[in-house]
This record gives C-alpha cells, structure tokens and sequence, in this order.
C-alpha cells in the first residue's frame, strides 16, 4: 500500500472562495482516513485534490510515497472513487459497468469477465452481473459503484459520502461490510462524512475539519476522549461544561461538587481558588435518586426527560447556565420537575480549562 502526503495544499477558487488554507496531511499505507466536518468545511476539496480532479493552488505538492503526481490528471494516479450519488451508468448491467474501466484498458474478455466475478464476490453482489443497475436497490448499487471502484486494482480509494443517499439501518449495515473489506483489502483508504458516527466506525485515524482547516487529528479514541478544541469537543458526541472554584480534590458548583482527578494528574494543572471549565460526556454522568444522594453528589432539578428506547437522556438543571445533560441505558426514570442527583466520577472528566 502506498502513503500520501499533502504538503501547504491551499485551494482558491475562480469566484474567490478560499475552500482550503494550505494544509499538511499524511496518510499512511493502508490506512483508512476519515475526513470528518460539517458542510462547506473543505472535504470533498480535500479529495478531489488527492484524486486529482481539483488542483491545489501555487506551491503545495501532493506526493504518492515518493512520487510528486501535483500535476498528473485523475487516470493517471491509480485512484478509484466511490461517490454519493453512485455515478453509474443507468443502462448498463451491473457487470458492464464494473467492467468499463477494464474495458478502455483494453484488458481481454475473458480475464475481465473473471475479475467482475471476484468482485461481486467480494461485495456480496454474486449472480448479479446481469441485472441492469436501475433495477437495484440503493444498497446494492453502491455496492457496484464500489466494485466498480476497485475494479482497476487502484493505489488509493477515495470515497465521498458513499453512504449518505442510504435509509439508516441499511447505512449500519453497508458501513460494517466496508469496514471488513477495507481492512481486508489493506488498501489506502481516505472517507469523507460529516457523520460521526460513520467516521468513528470507519477510521483508523479521523481528521477533523473546520473552515478550510484541520482542527484535529487522531485515532477515534483520541479524538472523542482529547478534543483539542470546543469545536472537536462538540462535533464529535454531545459536551458537557460546568464552571466551577477548585478546592483541594473538589470542583465546587453552587448546588454541591464534583471529584477532581488526582494532583499527579497533568489535567490538574489548575490553581486552588481559581475558576475553571470542567468538560465530561453525557454517558458518564450518573443520575442518582434524590433519596440517596451523599455529600458526593450535585443536585438539580429536572427540567426535560426523553426515553429513546436504548436510552434515556435527561437536562438538568443545576444553577448554572447551562443545564447538565445525562444519557444512561439503565431503566430508571424520573419525572420532569423532580429534584435529582448527579454523580460525575472524577475520572469522566474530559478536560479543565481555566475560566477567564
Ligand atoms: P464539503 O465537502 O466539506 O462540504 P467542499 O470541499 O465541497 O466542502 O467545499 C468547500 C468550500 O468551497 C465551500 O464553501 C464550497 O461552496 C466551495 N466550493 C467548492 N467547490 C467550488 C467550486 N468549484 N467553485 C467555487 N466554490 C467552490
Ligand atoms: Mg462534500
């Protein structure tokens, strides 16, 4: 498998938008990469570029292991893409359009005939090679827009939103196979979504972006449980933020206090006395009956119950600006209105930042 490297790629366009400030990537063989942000955030720019359907603009470099390919045009860098929309040729069966590239190289009847089977094999779409495409469901023609895509034995699969066009419990589906083949293939594999959830299956490594920018980038992990920034913090799963007084292991709230984590901790860089943002999830928060709360707990009141089946989220307000948000797959349940406690242990706390 091969790397990739984006070096100072900016990217302006005629009419003046500037969709990339001149960004530094690396991309290593074998990965799958996840470009991850909201709309206009520089994605689909982002992969174009690397397929080499946009260009970046005066000095960035785009470079294949050692081979600078900045100015080789899309057939000439051995990129399959999978888009959105499919792209397919409607009146083509499925096995001519997994074929077509096959075709143009000129690669011989019976050899291409054996790799369509292959591949239909390995998208689970056997027996299928006859069926006109616009005969099949939303699923099954992403699935031939994929063969279609690995067909060519590309260096480098690019995929742009593959799953958006799907109905949810098939995107589950379709994302969990691609996952298996991905990693089966050990192909260089860069996804774009502004689906988090998408991105945390899919990617070895997630790049987050923001306006043009790269505002993270790490492991699923590191990003959920390190966001650099508010920005990461909030994009990818729900934040919650509590300001608070630091004293001794405690951060003290004007309805009780939570655990800080240990002085030793490098989050624990904090002042006494001083005000500071306390950051944890949703799901770490637990709620506790009123009759049981201890010393330990925050009370609140709460203002908003919603059972989402495998799970129930709960607001809570707690004297703050901002109500507290709890999200457990336990069965308790509360009632809006009712006094309540809360119980954040100190090792759900995601960071701390001095308050201004
Ligand atoms: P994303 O894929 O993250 O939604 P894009 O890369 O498509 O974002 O677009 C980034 C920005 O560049 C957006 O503001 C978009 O409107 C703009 N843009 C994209 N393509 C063009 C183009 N061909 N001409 C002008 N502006 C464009
Ligand atoms: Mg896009």
């Amino acid at each position: 498998a091969v790397s990739i490297r984006l070096h100072q790629c900016a990217k302006s366009f005629a009419n003046g938008t500037r969709a990339l400030q001149p960004l530094d990537l690396e991309i290593h063989p074998g990965e799958t990469l996840v470009l991850l942000g909201p709309s206009g955030c520089g994605k689909t720019t982002t992969l174009r570029m690397i397929a080499g359907l946009e260009f970046p603009d005066e000095g960035g470099r785009v470079l294949f292991g050692e081979d600078d390919v900045t100015a080789l045009p899309i057939e000439k860098r051995g990129v399959g893409m999978v888009f959105q929309n499919y792209a397919l040729f409607p009146n083509m069966s499925v096995g001519e359009n997994i074929a077509y590239g096959m075709k143009i190289r000129k690669i011989p009847a019976g050899e291409r005939a054996e790799r369509v089977e292959k591949l239909l094999e390995m998208v689970h779409l056997q027996g299928l090679s006859h069926r006109r495409v616009d005969q099949l469901s939303g699923g099954q023609k992403q699935r031939v827009a994929l063969a279609r895509a690995l067909a060519m034995e590309p260096r480098v699969l690019l995929l742009d939103e593959p799953l958006t066009a799907l109905d949810a419990k098939l995107r589950e589906a379709v994302r969990s196979d691609l996952n298996k083949l991905l990693r089966s293939l050990g192909i260089t594999a860069i996804y774009v979504t502004h689906d988090q959830g998408e991105a945390m299956a899919l990617g070895d490594r997630i790049v987050v972006m923001e306006r043009g920018k790269i505002s993270q980038i790490g492991t699923p992990r590191e990003i959920y449980y390190h966001p650099a920034n508010d920005f990461v913090a909030d994009f990818i799963g729900a934040m919650n933020r509590v300001q608070g007084i630091v004293s001794g292991d405690r951060l003290l709230l004007p309805n009780g206090s939570l655990p800080l984590p240990d002085a030793g901790n490098p989050m624990n860089a904090t002042q006494q006395g001083q005000p500071v943002w306390a950051m944890f999830r949703p799901e770490d928060v637990q709620v506790v009956d009123i009759t049981e709360a201890d010393a330990q707990c925050l009370r609140g009141k709460l203002i908003n119950t919603f059972f989402l089946g495998d799970r129930t989220r709960f607001e809570i307000e707690i004297g703050a600006e901002r109500p507290v948000i709890a999200e457990t797959s336990r069965r308790g349940w509360w009632e809006a209105g009712q006094q309540i406690a809360l119980r954040v242990p100190a090792e759900a706390l995601v960071k701390m930042v001095p308050a201004a």
